[in-house]
């Protein structure tokens, strides 16, 4: 009996998210799913990246968390249309699904954009498994988690279509095989994208850019 209640709950989460795809789709929207571990960097790098790109590129993010508005409030500052789930608040907390993204596109969708970050909830495990309707996904690896994580965590990884490896200014103090790291995403992946990323250092910075700036095209061009 558990097993269909839960096919039958994500079934619901599906069409919901191809509702999300279908109103992203119509208004030309880039959308990109974050997903990563607690401490990876993530808002960081959209802090970066707004930086970089804000003053051409309108940018949103949908910024999902358990609890409080931390995130959120380190990315309102830059005058960017910003909303923050706390999934408490839903009743499962360790992710988002796609009727949390929707309820948040409701309440953002009266502003103009053309790219959309949802800030997953820092977690390796069930975000992998809860389509949202974004156009991509991309996973966020820090080098201080190890190099273990991809065949632990096979998931998020198979569903992802970028992988950031985030803090590379980091790996002179650490023992950090990169090798066997892309090694095992790509066992997982064969075709994964893999950047290097310092978002303290700006390394791989212009490379994540010019991928953001080729989906806005692509999304601007309806393909
Ligand atoms: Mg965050
Ligand atoms: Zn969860």
């Amino acid at each position: 009996m558990e097993v269909k209640i839960l096919q039958n709950a994500l079934k619901a989460n599906d069409s919901i998210a191809i509702e999300n795809e279908r109103k992203l789709k119509e208004r030309k929207i880039f959308s990109v799913n974050m997903m990563s571990s607690p401490g990876s960097g993530k808002t960081t790098i959209l802090e970066e990246t707004i930086r970089k790109l804000g003053d051409t590129v309108k940018i949103a993010v949908i910024e999902g968390d358990v609890k409080t508005t931390m995130d959120a409030d380190r990315l309102v500052k830059f005058g960017i249309p910003v909303v923050q789930i706390n999934t408490e608040t839903f009743g499962s907390s360790c992710h988002l699904d796609a009727n949390m993204v929707s309820k948040g596109l409701d309440s953002i969708m009266e502003e103009k954009f053309d790219l959309l970050f949802v800030e997953n909830v820092g977690n390796l495990v069930c975000p992998a498994g809860y389509k949202l309707g974004t156009c991509r996904n991309v996973v966020v690896l820090s080098v201080t988690e190890g190099e273990d994580k991809p065949p632990k965590y096979p998931l998020i990884f198979r569903n992802s279509d970028l992988l950031l490896i985030n803090k590379t200014d980091l790996l002179p103090y650490l023992d950090f095989d990169m090798k066997k790291l892309e090694k095992s995403v790509r066992e997982i992946k064969v075709d994964m994208e893999i950047f290097h990323l310092s978002a303290k250092s700006g390394e791989g910075l212009e490379q994540w850019i010019d991928w953001l700036k080729k989906g806005i095209k692509e999304a601007r061009n309806g393909s």
